[in-house]
């Protein structure tokens, strides 16, 4: 059963930075209204008005939708997390269709691939280069840059111009602050909105972007069957994290890329990188896995805990994991930087490093 949708004003580019869509889109406009949409816990409305269930939409998701379509330039479907973003997505792809995928994807995506490759619903094929010829042949693409843990770089305008068929970009790390995929000449865009755009890590969220209204409609009429549809108290604090992403990203930033080159010069240190973008560092300590869990349990301000893009500085070994990729150095730490004063989180590290 469809209900018909929602009508709703789309996204899109428009002229403003993204410092000023991100605090000003998807705001109530009428003489009298609130500032802010109100949560809307209701989960049925009154006969013969546009709202019918929400399954099919809600005010406080709309709103999140019109600021994440004018931050990536296309139409936003919000979804009850990242993972649940990428499943749509990935039903793009016709039944037995093949998916190009990166070698260096988030470990969570690689075992839905996994997943869905058991079940005979896909056929997964790696790719590490631009250059590869499974770009040529895949039904759809999945890329993320930088990639995550190990923050390695691969160009995506590189990638969507060698693939005929539907480019997906994970965006999580970046954020529309570090790449806007859809300008580069991805079809679609995806984020664990959990990460930076939430920002304060207390929500679970997704959400795909795309500036074709096919593709978004599809990825619509997958919410409303599959059901993996975010609550309006998420939608809502999703919204108002993001009405901060440009400041706490410019701060963010500037601590991550301030603290490697630091790091980098640091006897204990075999290697500090960060991508050039976005707010992660990978680590990797001259020492063993041994002495590397010891400095992280030395940390005071650093939480030891796994996720990204909260305010607060976090930190672990990825290998900690069991399905991490083998890809992934047992050493390898990575550091989320949050928005403390940088100086607090250089002490912090100077006195675990030892
Ligand atoms: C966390 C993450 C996801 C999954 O998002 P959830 O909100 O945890 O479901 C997808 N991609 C990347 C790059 C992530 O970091």
């Amino acid at each position: 059963m469809i209900f018909r949708e929602v009508v709703c004003e789309t996204g899109g580019v428009n002229d403003h930075s993204p410092y000023t869509s991100a605090v000003s889109a998807g705001r109530p406009h009428e003489p009298g209204d609130p500032v802010n949409t109100a949560i809307e816990l209701s989960t049925t409305y009154r006969a013969s008005g546009d709202r019918r269930y929400a399954r099919s939409g809600t005010p406080n998701w709309e709103t999140f939708e019109r600021v994440l379509g004018e931050l990536e330039g296309g139409e936003a479907v919000a979804f009850s997390s990242g993972l649940a973003a990428m499943s749509a997505v990935l039903h793009l792809a016709p039944g037995g269709g093949t998916v190009a995928a990166s070698d260096r994807l988030y470990v969570g995506t690689n075992q839905l691939l996994g997943d869905l490759e058991a079940s005979s619903r896909l056929r997964v094929r790696r790719f590490s280069k631009p250059d590869d010829p499974v770009l040529a042949e895949a039904d759809l693409v999945i890329v993320e840059d930088p990639t995550n843990p190990g923050l390695e770089r691969i160009d995506v305008a590189d990638v969507a111009a060698a693939a005929p068929g539907i480019v997906v970009a994970d965006n999580t790390i970046a954020t529309p602050f570090g790449s806007r995929p859809l300008l580069l000449g991805a079809d679609v865009v995806v984020h664990s909105a959990t990460k930076f755009i939430g920002g304060h890590s207390d929500l679970l969220m997704g959400v795909v972007v795309a500036a074709d209204t096919d593709i978004t409609n599809r990825i619509r009429t997958h919410r409303l069957l599959h059901g993996a549809v975010p609550g309006a108290l998420e939608a809502f604090l999703a919204t108002r994290g993001v009405r901060t992403l440009g400041v706490r990203m410019d701060r963010a930033v500037a601590n991550a890329r301030e603290l490697a080159t630091r790091l980098d010069g640091h006897p204990k240190v075999a290697r500090a990188h960060w991508p050039g973008v976005g707010a992660l560092v990978a680590l990797q300590l001259n020492g063993d896995v041994v002495e590397t869990d010891a400095f992280i349990d030395r940390l005071e301000l650093w939480t030891h805990a796994t996720s990204l893009g909260g305010v607060e500085s976090t930190i672990e070994r990825r290998w900690r994991w069991a399905d991490e990729g083998p890809h992934v150095p047992v050493g390898l730490v990575r550091m989320s930087v949050g928005i403390e004063d940088v100086e607090d989180l250089w002490a912090d590290l100077v006195d675990a490093l030892g």
